[in-house]
């Protein structure tokens, strides 16, 4: 026991991010009242209840849980009762492309605008075909996909358009919710997101009957007791997940303010590091700040790799959100669309990013070792 506290604490391993809990009195206090009711799960009182408070705290009218961010995405494309292509972007997680591949869909990648890092809508156009059906773009780091113009080529093209929403919880642009946007937005409140339930997620709809809709889908295609109307499956969220939720979401507010303060922290301690870009994000957003990206550029002193490399020996567990690309992955890699001249700025930038640690909790101190780190070696 030689090391003082200081050391001890700097050789803990900093990870990508980290959860914030509520108090376990308070998480024992809501499972007693599960315990009590003996209400498990099929749309209970903490059910109801998160999906009540979650569409305020969203600003949205319809919220529908579901068990994780992929079944989400796999009923918000269920939903759609057709099928054919869908377009949809290479630089993401890969359940966004495998959701469509559950559901009997044909991706169809089309490149990034490498400012955004979301899908180019200028590039959308040219890979429309007679049997493209849907475009599922994603607002990447919570950063707003152009919405507006998306919107503009779905309506020309009788398209439907979903988005995947997994890293825009509470993303507002202008002031108004981003999940707004679109026939359908699905989340994911998975244990590394900015809201977490364990595992889970939501798809936000625009009216009461697409609501009630996704509930059939969710929950086998019953209607009631004897009616079955839809080749439905168990997405249902249960209680200990909705209660949990319920707490988590009494702090995300102060949560997110506090990520706003590493983000900004990062952004001025890296401003002038030669060779290291942060994400641009228009002054009207009001982020999430789930991500803190950054961009290895060629006249960075050593590589992508090698710093996270050099990261990582030191503690540091930075993460190549998004690398590979998930149209170089062997189930997608033969797609006409997947071929690299499709995709030159997905691929440069997949070859440049470097997610670094961010999270509630993060101290100043750490951020001021992590960019020492970057800086100097
Ligand atoms: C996390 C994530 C998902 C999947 O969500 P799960 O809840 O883990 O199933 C889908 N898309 C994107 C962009 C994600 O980041």
């Amino acid at each position: 026991m030689t090391g003082s506290k200081e050391n001890d604490r700097q050789a803990e391993p900093i990870f990508v991010t980290r959860p914030s809990l509520p108090s376990l009195e308070a998480f024992t206090e809501s499972l007693r009242q599960i315990w009590d009711t003996k209400m498990l799960t099929n749309a209970g009182p903490f059910h109801q209840e998160l999906e009540h408070r979650l569409g305020e705290y969203l600003g949205v009218e319809h919220v529908s849980l579901v068990n994780n961010g992929t079944v989400a995405l796999i009923i918000a494309l269920q939903f759609l009762e057709r099928r054919g292509e869908v377009i949809t972007t290479p630089y993401s997680f890969v359940a966004t492309t495998n959701a469509l591949i559950w559901t009997g869909f044909t991706p169809v990648f089309v490149d990034i605008d490498p400012m955004t890092c979301n899908l180019d809508p200028a590039r959308i156009e040219a890979a429309i075909t007679a049997d493209t059906v849907a475009i599922l773009p994603v607002h990447c780091y919570g950063n707003p996909a152009d919405v507006e113009a998306i919107q503009a080529i779905a309506d020309r093209h009788d398209l439907h358009v979903i988005y995947d929403a997994a890293h825009a919880f509470g993303v507002r642009d202008n002031g108004k919710s981003i999940l707004g946007c679109g026939d359908l937005s699905t989340l994911s409140f998975h244990a590394t997101k900015v809201f977490n339930t364990f595992e889970g997620g939501a798809i936000i709809s625009r009216d009461a009957a697409a609501k009630t809709r996704i509930g059939h889908l969710r929950n086998f295609g019953f209607v009631d007791e004897v009616t079955v109307v839809t080749s439905g499956m168990n997405g249902k969220m249960s209680e200990i997940n909705a209660a949990f939720g319920l707490l988590q979401l009494k702090h995300v507010s102060e949560e997110i303010e506090k990520r706003r303060i590493v983000s900004e922290y990062y952004r001025q301690a890296l401003d002038g590091v030669q060779g290291v870009d942060c994400l641009a994000v228009a002054d009207s957003v009001a982020g999430n700040y789930g991500y803190f990206p950054i961009f290895v550029k060629a006249d960075f002193r050593i590589g992508r790799d090698e710093l996270y490399d050099l990261l990582k020996s030191n503690g540091i567990y930075s993460r190549r959100y998004f690398y590979p690309l998930i149209s170089s992955f062997p189930m997608y890699r033969d797609l006409p669309s997947a071929r690299p001249a499709n995709l030159g700025h997905a691929i440069r930038i997949a070859n440049e990013v470097l997610c670094l640690p961010i999270y509630a909790d993060l101290d100043l101190e750490t951020v001021d070792k992590i960019v020492d780190l970057i800086e100097n070696g």
